[in-house]
């Protein structure tokens, strides 16, 4: 098949460098770095939904070299996701055609698979956010982007961070309410500028913030002078809003996408005894 036969390009993650910022890089990578036959196989074999994925055995090294970029494009827009993702891991003019990010024409392709293959992804994503991003991150990531546990059942899309991953990888990087006011000496005022996860209204489960979100805002609010900080603020406040509302309806199209309905009851019944469970790690 292709990839066997030309996967000398280590697939990759389409954030680049917002996954590679963590001093686990060589093994974040390995999620998405296909480097044995036998990983190869198997991660090809995740595309036998594609009605084309037979069609690759006969596509010799040569011949995917030389085909001509109307007629790839064409194959492209009959392909699964994951099997676009496979393709981008064959070589450089596959990667530079199907991992841009700005091609018009990529998007499309990326966008006709997702509706046409998987119609639980027919909501668009975020406007910052490419194609391939968001489908890497609601369907083809297989493993904690930090780490390397691939256990589903252990690992859940906080897509306010725009991260999937454990719940050690979630404490090394997020802070608690309580830690940001009396360890940071945060104003409360600001609290409600930075993206929060809020996983229910309960008191016991207050919300969670971002490190480095946290860090960049306030970077951002320290360099304003005194005059723009209360415009700024109301401004904040009104961006996190709408990106709350926004975020619930992602993580259930994640769900949806990622899980059969018996898993996603299995992690509902997981999420309750965890929250009975609670308090057993953090504090508010
Ligand atoms: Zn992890």
């Amino acid at each position: 098949m292709i990839l066997t036969k030309l996967g000398r390009y280590n697939c990759f993650d389409p954030f680049g460098s917002s996954i590679r910022r963590n001093s686990n890089l060589s093994n974040n990578r390995s999620s998405t770095h296909i480097s044995s036959k036998s990983e190869k196989d198997r991660f090809y074999n995740l595309s036998s939904s594609s009605p084309t994925a037979s069609s690759f055995n006969v596509i010799t090294p040569q011949l995917a070299q030389t085909i001509p970029s109307e007629i790839l494009i064409e194959i492209c827009r009959y392909l699964h996701p994951v099997d676009l993702y496979s393709l981008a891991s064959v070589c450089k003019r596959y990667r530079n055609l199907l991992w841009s990010k700005c091609s018009t024409t990529t998007q499309e392709i990326w966008k006709n698979s997702r509706l046409k293959y998987v119609p639980s992804l027919s909501m668009t994503p975020p406007t910052e956010m490419s194609e391939q991003e968001y489908i890497w991150l609601m369907l083809i990531l297989k493993k904690c982007m930090f780490c390397e546990e691939r256990n589903k059942f252990e690992l859940t899309m906080y897509w306010e961070f725009r991260i999937y991953c454990c719940q050690k990888c979630l404490d090394d990087r997020t802070v608690s309410r309580h830690t940001l006011l009396n360890e940071w000496n945060v104003h409360d005022i600001l609290l409600s500028c930075f993206i929060q996860l809020q996983r229910s209204s309960n008191p016991r489960d207050p919300p969670l913030y971002l490190i480095e979100n946290v860090k960049t805002t306030l970077s951002n609010y320290n360099q304003l002078s005194e005059d723009e900080k209360p415009h700024w603020i109301i401004n904040r406040e009104k961006i996190i809003s709408k990106l709350q509302l926004e975020n619930e309806q992602y993580n259930h199209i994640h769900d949806l996408t990622r899980y059969d309905h018996t898993e996603r009851l299995e992690r509902l019944l997981k999420k309750l005894h965890e929250f009975y469970a609670w308090p057993k790690h953090r504090s508010m």
